[in-house]
């Protein structure tokens, strides 16, 4: 791989920093974008901003064009390479434009319809998904099913054209200001537990959701408890084959784990802007520091570059290696962060250095290393499928769901 920027390559980041200077305030290295969580902004009020900013800077990048880069022209999107995607996402970090709030839908769901949804669903959901009218949030992990996310047991039963869907979800980011969620259900129990799983899409206003937060150590309420209690889902958005939503979720998964690696949540600027507003840039170890995490930075650019260009041929147990990488690296910076600060570092909310922007993130880096699958989980799929090594035992693997101990 050639690591310099090709014409086309800078062509193309010039192009898109003259367009985002026209329409989004540039960050000066150190200064946090208006649209960063802080520690007080658990309230519903403060996600309501948040969600109004995100859809207002989405409507602004589809009229703009610059909505779905790398998706398929037929489904709205630009059917550009994964590099201009990758430019546009860094440029797009030095400005003030609030995104976090579709990245499961445009991230994951869409590419996952896009793979897996019928010509109906398409048409319905990826256009408003692309324009940000709709919020989607991922329904897979419940309170005995996370890693082991094939063990779920939230019930779908046939009746008619609709299905009844009973059980209950965790850690679903964003539900409560949600308008869709893909849904992971157990259609089948008689058939063995990666064969009896089928995916919905499912409206968050139907009858019978009862969503509620979950607090975090930050202080924030991301994610929520979901209960599902006799939900009515037509048979229409049921997405991918019956007893197929473990290759349904497999797609969602690997976008997700792409996704995680993707985005680093400290940028190196803001971090060497740090060092200097403490008076530790001189300091040899603090920049023997900084060096390491430089380092780190690009190598999980270069991995995140492999896994993209693999792209095509489907994301690969590359995303895992990248996931991996950037979980290492959120812990390292973690680190540095609270180093860097000293004593003020045990400060929090308007008390600490930037309002407490830099505890959030050494606070907040559990959430990206354990969602889409644990560093545990990603090493295994590193030594199953990079490496070759045995494959963990899979007890009951063939075994009707309903024979298993619960
Ligand atoms: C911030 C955040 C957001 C999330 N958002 C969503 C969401 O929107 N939608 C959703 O569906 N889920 C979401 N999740 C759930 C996430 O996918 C699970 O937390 C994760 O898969 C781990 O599952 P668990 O919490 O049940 O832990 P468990 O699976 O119970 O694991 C507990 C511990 O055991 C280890 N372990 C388990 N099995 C193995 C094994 N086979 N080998 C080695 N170690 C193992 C794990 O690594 C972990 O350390 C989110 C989680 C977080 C933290």
């Amino acid at each position: 791989m050639d690591f310099e920027e090709t014409d086309e390559e800078r062509a193309f980041r010039v192009e898109v920093r003259a367009w985002l200077d026209a329409h989004a305030k540039r960050r000066e290295a150190g200064e946090q974008s208006d649209h960063s969580y802080m520690p007080g902004d658990g309230s519903p009020e403060a996600d309501a901003l948040h969600v109004g900013a995100c859809k207002e800077w989405q409507r602004v990048l589809y009229e703009g064009g610059w909505t779905g880069i790398t998706w398929p022209v037929e489904a709205g999107g630009r059917g550009g390479p994964g590099w201009q995607q990758r430019i546009f996402n860094e440029e797009q970090s030095h400005y003030n434009a609030a995104v976090g709030v579709f990245a499961v839908g445009i991230g994951m769901a869409g590419p996952t319809i896009i793979v897996w949804g019928s010509p109906e669903q398409q048409e319905r959901f990826l256009p408003a998904m692309l324009r940000g009218d709709d919020v989607w949030c991922q329904l897979f992990s419940e309170p005995g099913a996370g890693s082991d996310l094939a063990g779920l047991r939230t019930r779908a039963e046939r009746d008619g054209d609709e299905w009844t869907v009973n059980g209950q979800k965790v850690w679903t980011s964003g539900a409560h200001y949600s308008d869709w969620g893909l849904l992971l259900a157990r259609s089948d129990p008689d058939a063995p537990k990666h064969k009896g799983i089928t995916a919905f899409l499912l409206d968050m206003r139907t009858p019978g959701i009862d969503v509620r937060p979950l607090r975090q150590i930050t202080g924030a309420s991301h994610f929520n408890e979901v209960f599902l209690t006799d939900v009515r889902i037509p048979d229409s958005m049921r997405v991918g084959p019956l007893g197929g939503g473990w290759r349904v979720a497999n797609t969602m998964l690997s976008n997700e784990r792409a996704l995680i690696g993707s985005g680093g949540r400290v940028g190196f600027r803001d971090l060497v802007a740090l060092a200097k507003r403490c008076g530790a840039d001189d300091d040899p170890v603090v920049r023997q520091e900084l060096a390491r995490s430089y380092t780190r930075l690009q190598l999980i650019k270069w991995l995140g570059w492999r896994a993209r260009s693999r792209k095509d041929q489907g994301l690969g147990p590359e995303a895992s290696v990248v996931k991996l990488a950037a979980s290492r690296r959120l812990e390292y910076d973690g680190d540095l962060v609270m180093t860097l600060q000293g004593a003020e570092s045990m400060l929090y909310d308007d008390d600490a250095i930037q309002h407490g922007y830099w505890q959030q993130q050494f606070l907040g880096q559990w959430s990206s290393r354990l969602g889409g699958g644990t560093e545990q989980i990603q090493r295994n799929v590193i030594g199953e499928r990079v490496l070759g090594l045995p494959s963990e035992p899979r007890p009951g693997k063939d075994t009707p769901f309903r024979e298993l101990p619960s």
